[in-house]
């Protein structure tokens, strides 16, 4: 997942579109029981603004499966990033480019990160479990709250 901006140059164009399906690493996500659906997608544009600095305008599309972090119920999310960003010989991290290269892996790898929820919860809302009985209390009260244990 290069984008190579010399290849660019070389063309005589000022800009061009990509589509990755991506495979990173590990689909381990540091969440309990929940996991990154693979492929994660990337798509945008790259345009030249000088030479050796593009902005990469796009977005992110990843999926995240498992347990809800309250509840246990199986729970699957879609998550959209935009991107858009200058990318130039200074830039911090993964937009920087070095040999008029752009490693959009980096880029997608840190999107991902930074956009991971602390909690994975099956709605907003999730009522959990009954640390008592287990029953699980977005179904209704529990024999517990019921009788005011
Ligand atoms: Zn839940
Ligand atoms: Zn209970």
């Amino acid at each position: 997942m290069i984008l190579d901006l010399a290849s660019l140059y070389r063309k005589g164009k000022t800009e061009e579109t990509f589509y990755f399906e991506y495979y990173p690493e590990t689909a381990d996500i540091g969440i309990p029981n929940a996991e990154l659906v693979l492929p994660v997608k990337t798509e945008g544009k790259v345009t030249l603004t000088d030479k050796g600095s593009a902005v990469i305008e796009g977005e992110v599309v990843f999926t995240v499966k498992g347990c809800c972090t309250r509840c246990l119920a199986e729970t699957e999310k879609v998550f959209v990033v935009d991107i858009n960003e200058l990318c130039d010989g200074e830039a911090e991290g993964p937009y920087r480019v070095v040999n008029d290269r752009i490693d959009l892996a980096k880029i997608v790898d840190e999107t991902i990160v930074l956009n991971i929820p602390v909690s994975f919860l099956c709605r907003e809302d999730c009522k959990g479990l009954c640390p008592v009985c287990g029953e699980n209390l977005n179904d209704g009260d529990c024999k517990c709250i019921k009788e005011g244990k």
